[in-house]
């Protein structure tokens, strides 16, 4: 069934669970994601970035997203993962998004609280849920994540949250988009601060390639979502690798790549506690 990020993360930060954002580029994907989530009886959110639609066009990907979603056994949230543009956030509550992130960590902090005052009134009054970011989740590739001073502060987060309304909220804490170069080195006490100062659900950015403990860690100090992308690729190359070795068909390869990628997502939401919860 269709959700929001209400209906999901509200009952997971008061569970100290986590519930996995699972971005998918295609129908494979998408049936691994929520063939996960059902066998294991979880909330799941679903959806795509504004970085992938090159890679799955937004308006071709949204109607099957939805309708699996909304034929789903359990809370799926169908999310505008890092909406760049507000015309991108518009198409996608069009089209039936139920949750946006609008990141405009690219701007000063004006320009990004006051477009992202603009996204969440709109989206409310479609019922739609909205993230926002406040600190900077840098770019495994570049270690740009490095510099400890565009982490997010207490302070920051306060004023952010109150300056724009946002639902959820994406902090900086030491994790990068990607695969890591480095081991991430993840600041917990600013994020128990961080949780102890706001009520809004917190969100991970660049969960791929972080430790099992890593995760049992930020759940234990308050995350309720985390991101996954990098680690489902993954996966489905382990898939076509093993596909290709074995010699197999076209059709053969696709099933044993989607079996990869469900494998994974069913390991992260063991992980993240929410096995269980839906
Ligand atoms: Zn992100």
């Amino acid at each position: 069934m269709l959700a929001n990020l209400n209906d999901v993360l509200k009952p997971a930060q008061a569970g100290k669970y986590a519930v996995g954002l699972f971005n998918t580029t295609d129908t494979d994907m998408l049936e691994a994601a929520i063939s996960a989530a059902e066998e294991l009886r979880s909330p799941v959110i679903i959806g795509t970035a504004e970085v992938l639609l090159p890679y799955g066009e937004l308006s071709l990907i949204a109607p099957s997203v939805i309708a699996a979603a909304d034929r789903a056994k359990v809370p799926v949230v169908v999310h505008y993962d890092h909406g760049l543009t507000f015309e991108r956030c518009m198409e996608a509550l069009r089209l039936g998004f139920t949750s946006i992130m609008f990141d405009g960590s690219a701007g000063d902090y004006e320009s990004n609280t006051e477009f992202t005052r603009e996204v969440v009134r709109v989206s409310h009054a479609f019922g739609a849920t909205v993230e926002g970011e406040i600190g900077h989740v840098g770019e495994a590739v570049t270690r740009d994540n490095a510099t400890s001073d565009r982490y997010t502060t207490v302070k920051e987060a306060k004023a952010y949250l109150a300056d724009t309304g946002v639902d959820a909220l994406a902090i900086a804490i030491g994790t990068a988009h990607g695969a890591y170069k480095a081991k991430p080195c993840l600041d917990l006490e600013r994020l128990a601060a961080i949780r102890a100062a706001v009520d809004a659900p917190l969100v991970l950015h660049g969960g791929s390639g972080l430790s099992d403990d890593d995760f049992r860690n930020t759940v234990a100090r308050g995350i309720a979502k985390v991101n996954i992308f990098t680690d489902l690729c993954l996966a489905g190359e382990a898939g076509m690798k093993e596909g290709l070795e074995k010699g197999i068909g076209y059709l053969e390869m696709r099933n044993l790549k989607k079996d990869y990628i469900k494998r994974a997502v069913m390991r992260k939401i063991e992980l993240f506690g929410s096995a269980g919860r839906a």
